[in-house]
């Protein structure tokens, strides 16, 4: 066997993935369908991610945070408030100051650009075999082994085959891993904007009726957007040029921040929510998007990724030390034990989210208020909510914990 370990998907949680193995001495295939070439483009891309402290700290122990770190913008606070067009965002029914939880910011906001470019440059320098403009189109599992074929008849062999390769996932609709699949006939328009007056390191949500509007701090005078709408309205505003695209924006947004201008291209992304009832069956298991696709109302999903990745590496880790076959059933169940109660946890809290926070209802309104309100005045609520936003409350591997493998 080539590989110990083949990655289907070379996107931000596989790539992730194959430098904890190989770092570890863990020979991996990393098998991916993009072209380098457009990965590696400079453009700014208008997307962002909110990284939490835990996810910044598993990025230091690999090497990769040094990386990106001064173009990382720390987010201090956060808050969060009703928004109703034409009014700007209302009244902060939750404000969480770093300086309340402790140490350091509660996370960064990371412009995607910036993630993969590193990932793509240290995956390339690794000993990780790089397929990249790679299609797998099948795969087979044996008693000793597990092969894929390519879409140019190519195979390859290892003893475990992980799916990295995000919600339309191959390997777990080949496996015959169930999913629990649907939409929210709602749509994110993502683009990023520079602004007048600083923002201080401050992330706003406002919720308004039709979804949420996230403005992530970036470095500089820019802001990163999330602005979810229902699926034709988003259809409708995407097809606008800039000037009037921004017409539409500004009403929603007040002018805490000053005048407002795009850079960047504007992108859009429909919603939904895709479950994986198991994570592994024989010899197979998937992390990231592949096992959960969820809303970004929370800006959760790569973070929840990079937690499978840090839970099976370790895992594999310590498997090969034994000197174990690396897709032995145990290995699998214990990486299923891991991870499968909190990705259901996190998945069903932001659908719960999501339809509680993105609607008309006045009584729903007033409720919400009233229990945010609530969260807000007890200190201990609010620090619960703060050391879940920074990824540091459960059983952390070691990598969260930003320890090496
Ligand atoms: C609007 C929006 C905002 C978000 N904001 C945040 C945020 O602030 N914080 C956060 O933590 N998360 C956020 N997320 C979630 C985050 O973007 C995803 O969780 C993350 O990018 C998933 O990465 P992945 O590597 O699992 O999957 P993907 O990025 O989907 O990568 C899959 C890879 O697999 C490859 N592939 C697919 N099929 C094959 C095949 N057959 N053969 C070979 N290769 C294949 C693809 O080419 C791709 O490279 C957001 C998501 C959205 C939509």
């Amino acid at each position: 066997m080539e590989s110990s370990v083949i990655i289907v998907g070379g996107g931000l949680n596989g790539s992730t993935l194959a430098l904890a193995l190989a770092g570890a001495g863990i020979g991996v295939t990393l098998i991916d369908a993009s072209d380098p070439a457009d990965l590696r483009r400079n453009n700014f891309d208008g997307r962002s991610y909110a990284i939490s402290a835990a996810s910044s700290k598993m990025l230091g122990a690999l090497g990769i945070w040094d990386q990106i770190s001064k173009d990382a913008q720390p987010m201090f606070e956060i808050k969060a408030t009703d928004g109703q067009v034409g009014e700007g965002p209302g009244p902060f029914f939750l404000h969480f100051d770093h300086v309340e939880a402790g140490d350091g910011p509660m996370g960064y906001i990371v412009e995607d650009r910036f993630l993969r470019q590193t990932l793509l440059k240290m995956v390339e320098l690794a000993k990780i075999k790089y397929l990249p403009q790679t299609k797998v189109v099948d795969q087979r599992v044996g008693p000793v082994g597990v092969e894929v074929t390519t879409e140019k008849g190519k195979r390859v062999e290892a003893q475990l085959l992980i799916g990295a390769d995000g919600r339309t996932s191959g390997t777990a609709e080949r496996a015959k891993l169930k999913r629990l699949k649907w939409g929210y006939d709602q749509t994110s328009l993502v683009c990023a904007i520079e602004h007048e007056k600083p923002h201080n390191g401050i992330a706003h949500q406002f919720f308004m009726p039709a979804g949420p509007l996230a403005i992530l701090p970036l470095t500089g005078y820019r802001s990163s957007i999330v602005w979810t709408e229902k699926s034709d309205t988003a259809a409708a505003i995407n097809a606008l040029d800039d000037a009037a695209y921004l017409d539409i924006l500004r009403p929603r947004f007040g002018d805490f921040l000053g005048e407002i201008a795009l850079t960047g291209d504007r992108y859009t992304y429909p919603l939904g929510l895709v479950l994986a009832h198991e994570l592994i069956t024989d010899r197979i298991a998937l992390v990231g998007d592949s096992a959960h696709g969820m809303h970004p109302i929370a800006g959760q999903g790569l973070n929840a990724g990079l937690k499978d990745v840090a839970a099976i590496s370790q895992l594999l880790v310590e498997a090969k030390r034994r000197g174990q076959d690396l897709g032995s059933a145990s290995i699998l169940q214990e990486y299923q034990r891991w991870r499968r109660s909190d990705n259901l946890t996190l998945a069903i809290a932001t659908d719960g989210f999501n339809r509680l926070f993105s609607n008309q209802s006045s009584m729903l309104r007033t409720l919400r208020g009233l229990g945010m309100g609530i969260v807000n005045t007890i200190p201990s609520f609010r620090r619960a909510f703060m050391q879940e936003a920074s990824g540091t409350t459960g059983d952390l591997p070691k990598l969260l914990q930003g320890k090496t493998l």
